[in-house]
């Protein structure tokens, strides 16, 4: 006979290593974001209305509105005498303008990093520069940093064959600008192929890419060397969750799959000894907390966090919401 003997209970969970990159998740402009909005629910009551997804992620803009937030596209969906607060990404400066003229009250929720990027473009443009901005055509941080400036003051470029298309009016006069949230690796190419275009080219030190977009990818980077598969949490139309998930995949791992949450984990899919898990600037941590719940409930689980730096950078809030 066997020695198959039943001992009662359930039967043992296959052992997993869940291998958590750090940092990931929130980042400071985001945390400041979400803060303005709650603050400004605190402080007036519902309903307060919020142009754009205050930060790329679903389950945040669904908590926020249970609160009372209101989102809209554009000023013309909110009242007379309503409270309206813009999104992390910025606005073009007809946004602000609007909102002065019909006598709103705002509040600005722009990344002050994506406000420095701003300040660089207009900077650059008092200087009689044409400026090349490297972004996602589309995306509202591009589209905020476009209309800081009149039309044909800046050139978006996605790609190196839009960069050898380019035609400034003077090609001695020229300096770049980057979204915040790009792939560090890919702008310093376009960075380098402007350069070797344009060689009198102006522009920051490295990139505008942030510290936490630079950061999370790093820390992808870290844990895809050594995962099957790679897990980025965050929603589809977050930048900066978007790169991670390419990041991960150019590092090597087998798979990598951006989710929104745990029940979009794909189990049979799930044929790993070691998975990693990373999540975008604007995912909260919540959702990192349910996954390795998820993966507690059928497998044996390791724990390990994987730290390339640690973060403490905080943001002032409005002095309006101090008040
Ligand atoms: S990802 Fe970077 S630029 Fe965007 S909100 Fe966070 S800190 Fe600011």
């Amino acid at each position: 006979m066997g020695s198959t003997e039943q001992t009662g209970g359930s039967p043992p969970k296959p052992p997993i290593k869940l291998v958590l990159a750090a940092p990931r998740g929130f980042c400071a402009g985001v945390e400041r974001a979400i803060r303005i909005v709650e603050m400004a629910l605190e402080k007036f009551g519902p309903p307060v209305y919020v142009r754009h997804e205050i930060v790329h992620n679903r389950r945040v803009v669904r908590d926020l509105e249970g609160r009372g937030a209101v989102f809209i596209d554009e000023l013309d969906q909110v009242p007379d005498g309503a409270k309206v607060i813009f999104s992390a990404h910025g606005v073009p400066k007809w946004v602000p303008e609007e909102a002065v003229r019909r006598k709103l009250y705002f509040l600005n929720a722009t990344c002050p990093l994506v406000s420095k990027v701003h300040v660089e473009a207009e900077h650059h443009y008092a200087a009689g520069r044409h400026i090349v901005l490297i972004g996602h055509a589309g995306h509202p941080e591009v589209a905020g940093t476009l209309g800081q400036l009149p039309q044909g003051a800046i050139s978006l470029v996605e790609t190196a064959v839009d960069i050898a298309a380019l035609s400034p009016p003077d090609p001695d006069r020229m300096a770049y600008v980057t979204q915040t949230t790009l792939s560090v690796d890919d702008t310093s190419l376009l960075v380098s192929a402007l350069r070797l275009r344009f060689p009198g080219i102006v522009g920051p030190r490295k990139q505008d890419i942030c510290y936490a977009t630079t950061n999370r990818q790093e820390a992808v980077k870290s844990i895809s060397a050594r995962s099957d598969l790679v897990l980025v949490l965050g929603s589809p139309n977050s930048s900066n969750t978007v790169r991670l998930v390419e990041v991960a995949r150019r590092a090597g791992v087998k798979r990598a799959m951006l989710i929104e949450g745990a029940d979009a984990i794909d189990w049979t899919l799930v044929d790993a000894a070691v998975v990693g898990i990373s999540a975008g600037a604007s995912s909260p941590e919540s959702l990192v907390d349910e996954v390795v719940t998820a993966f507690r409930s059928r497998y044996d689980v390791e724990l390990e966090e994987a730290t390339v730096t640690r973060e403490d950078l905080t943001f002032n809030l409005p002095r309006a919401l101090a008040s």
